[in-house]
């Protein structure tokens, strides 16, 4: 009896050895095994002529073996050749292998590869060796080897697994799964459905994913199955709403005004129209019954921290809690500092948490926070902690943030009632949001707040930028060199960027008051040495990505980017905004070689553009939607095949189509959409504990 649910190891050939390494890649069954599809498909069918490239850089031929033998070819490394005949041609066929003292590396060829055999090669024309009919063999396969079919003469399947796992023993295992078991994989999709799209059927398409006949046959399958998931992911996404909407908050607010009217006098700068807009469309949403759930994108420096604070007040003016979470020590610390000098004087207590408060300090924080004598908490992932409690809380504001994930933001929310309002300088464009933030209201500040310079952007040399700090510095400015450290963990990065600091304050910018800042240093260092940069004791602040988001210094004038093609798109234009925050000229260096067209692109992307939504447009279509959004919540949404922007049609379709569904049977109770519902429910119940189908 096939089952979809049978463990991965009790396949044909794969035992406990094998599933050690398929756990390590999430799979366990065989369901998880057929729906691990393949990253490329390779036209394998015979090269027709031998002296042309083909598009895979491979050559394959059929032929029968004349004849046979080993040779040596140095002192540790031997080679085996075979003189094929096509019929037309004679064909060299050679393998290289390492020579082993203790075994021969060759037996198994020699025992197989006689004069006579018939057999596939997959190899490459080796331009060292005689020209294209001499073929450095990759792969072979014996015609009366029964699974040949699988990996030559045909499209085929290249897995993107490769850890312990062949590609062979991957092909041949999935072929033997699907041809075993294909007919037990349920179709979820109604009838109507599959009509009206035009969609291949469910089991038709999961074969055809792995081996199609044709190209045609390739993309119908793959249209299916990324139209499959989408509508899964739009499915979600109303049901969330639905149920969000559906809840009542059994609190009020009122717009009091004495904490709002001394904080805007405090202010000193009017607010922006676009400032006014929003935090009027978010004091509504926080007046109405349902939950807030709202994004609001702005751009760099477009004045996102004040209207978050404004909403953190109208919370607190009622009497209750507002959390404020940022995704870096040094931008929790730096949103500390401007809500203590914005609120200075008010009667209320805001508290900063990070991993860094020392505990006994924490503990009285934490008991504070209990009895609802803080106000406003300030913090990192450090407010997720399980035993930071909030009994008043309403409103969580979320700062930058495509740096969490989706379960990050629930988490910190606790309460489903509690209103929330996430916050990003990467805008995206409208079918995206939708399609990810499905469950948001989304508010745009779209007018940067006055006297805002725009930093002139310039492709530019070590020396030309290394001069301009010079210059800005003898007029008082301050200036930030930042060096790709992508990972605080990735110690040669880390260690050159080091380097270069020792190099510059050593060299060219001796004499200046550099410093040196990057993520592994200890929390209380970082936070020290941004303070007295923000105080002007440094002139110029080495860095790595730490200071890309958020961070806020007027007096910065000068951005100088290392490696620059090593950044993407939207950290580029991150990092950029931290300068030209106040009144005076700002430069952008963009230092560095592209080496790759994309990289080229980006930096005259960056040069032409200060539009943030422009960026990050492109960005996305450069990169994709997966690295676009980082992978924590790309993660969560565990797409396979279906790709956001390239599909973004089939997005609008499935949209439509699960809108349709839910009109025509809200929770999915008919017999028609049994498959659907129980997919849905195994998908999304025990993940965000959000799908209500009950
Ligand atoms: P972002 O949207 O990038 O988070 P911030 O909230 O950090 O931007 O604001 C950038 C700077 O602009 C801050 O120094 C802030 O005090 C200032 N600012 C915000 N709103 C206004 C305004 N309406 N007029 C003048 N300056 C403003
Ligand atoms: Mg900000």
């Amino acid at each position: 009896m096939p089952d979809f649910k049978t463990p991965v190891q009790y396949l044909k050939g794969v035992g406990p050895k094998r599933a050690e390494i398929f756990h390590r890649l999430d799979i366990e069954t065989l369901e998880d095994l057929l729906y691990c599809f393949p990253r490329d498909w390779q036209d394998r069918n015979e090269t027709q002529d031998l002296t042309l490239p083909t598009a895979s850089g491979l050559i394959i031929v059929k032929g029968k073996i004349i004849k046979a033998g080993e040779f040596r070819a140095g002192p540790s490394l031997a080679l085996f050749k075979a003189t094929l005949s096509n019929g037309q041609d004679k064909i060299q066929a050679v393998w290289f292998k390492h020579l082993n003292r203790r075994f021969d590396v060759f037996a198994p060829l020699k025992k197989t590869l006689v004069p006579g055999a018939d057999l596939w090669i997959v190899g490459r024309g080796d331009p060292n060796l005689l020209g294209a009919r001499e073929i450095r063999v990759e792969e072979q396969y014996l015609l009366n080897d029964p699974c040949w079919q699988l990996h030559v003469a045909r499209l085929v399947p290249i897995y993107p697994l490769s850890e312990g796992l062949s590609q062979r023993f991957m092909r041949e295992l999935t072929h033997d799964a699907l041809s075993k078991n294909v007919s037990a994989a349920v179709e979820i999709l109604p009838l109507w459905l599959l009509q009206k799209r035009q969609l291949l059927a469910a089991t038709q398409a999961l074969k055809a994913i792995h081996f199609p006949d044709s190209l045609r046959e390739l993309e119908a399958a793959r249209l299916r199955l990324a139209y499959e998931e989408l509508l899964l992911l739009e499915l979600g996404w109303i049901l969330k709403r639905r149920q969000t909407r559906g809840l009542n908050k059994n609190f009020n607010y009122e717009i009091k005004r004495h904490l709002l009217t001394p904080f805007k006098a405090q202010l000193g700068f009017e607010l922006t129209g676009a400032q006014k807009r929003v935090i009027n469309e978010i004091f509504s949403d926080m007046q109405k019954l349902p939950p807030m759930t709202r994004l609001l994108q702005g751009d760099v420096g477009s004045g996102k921290t004040v209207v978050a604070l404004s909403a953190l007040l109208l919370a607190v003016e009622n009497g209750y809690q507002g959390a404020f979470m940022a995704p870096t020590e040094i931008l929790a610390e730096q949103h500390m500092a401007t809500i203590s000098r914005f609120l200075r004087g008010l009667a209320l207590r805001v508290e900063l948490l990070t991993g860094r408060v020392p505990a006994k300090k924490r503990e009285e924080l934490l008991s504070a926070l209990r009895k609802g004598e803080v106000d406003i908490l300030v913090g990192t992932h450090a407010l997720l902690e399980e035993d930071v409690q909030f009994p008043w809380l309403r409103l969580v504001v979320i700062d930058e943030q495509h740096r969490f994930g989706v379960r990050q933001r629930t988490t910190l929310r606790q309460n489903p009632t509690t209103d929330l309002l996430v916050m990003t300088a990467t805008p995206i464009p409208r079918t995206l949001a939708l399609a990810l933030y499905g469950d948001l209201d989304v508010s745009t500040l779209d007018e940067m707040p006055p006297g805002k310079t725009t930093a002139h952007t310039r492709h530019a040399s070590e020396e030309e930028a290394l001069c301009a700090i010079k210059e800005e510095a003898a007029r008082g400015h301050q200036a930030y060199i930042v060096y790709p450290v992508i990972e605080e963990l990735n110690r040669l990065d880390l260690q050159s960027a080091k380097a270069e600091y020792k190099r510059l304050s050593a060299t060219a910018l001796k004499g200046l008051r550099v410093a040196l800042i990057h993520g592994a240093l200890p929390g209380k260092q970082k936070v020290k040495i941004m303070s007295q940069f923000v105080a002007g004791e440094w002139d110029v602040l080495v860095a790595t990505q730490v200071i890309e988001v958020g961070i806020d210094v007027p007096n910065a004038t000068v951005m100088v980017v290392q490696n620059a093609d090593r950044f993407g798109l939207s950290s580029l234009h991150q990092l950029r905004g931290r300068i030209g925050r106040g009144a005076a000229a700002s430069k952008c260096f963009l230092v560095g070689a592209p080496k790759t067209p994309e990289a080229k692109r980006r930096l005259e992307v960056l040069v032409s553009s200060h539009d943030g939504f422009c960026i990050g447009e492109e960005d996305l279509k450069i990169r994709g939607p997966g690295e676009f959004l980082g992978t924590a919540q790309h993660g969560e949404l565990s797409l396979k095949i279906a790709d956001l922007f390239k599909d973004a049609d089939l997005l609008a379709s499935a949209r439509q189509d699960a809108e349709e569904l839910l009109r025509r049977d809200a929770s999915l109770l008919s017999r028609e959409n049994a498959p659907l519902r129980e997919k849905l429910i195994s998908l999304y119940q025990n993940k965000w504990h959000w799908i209500d189908l009950a």
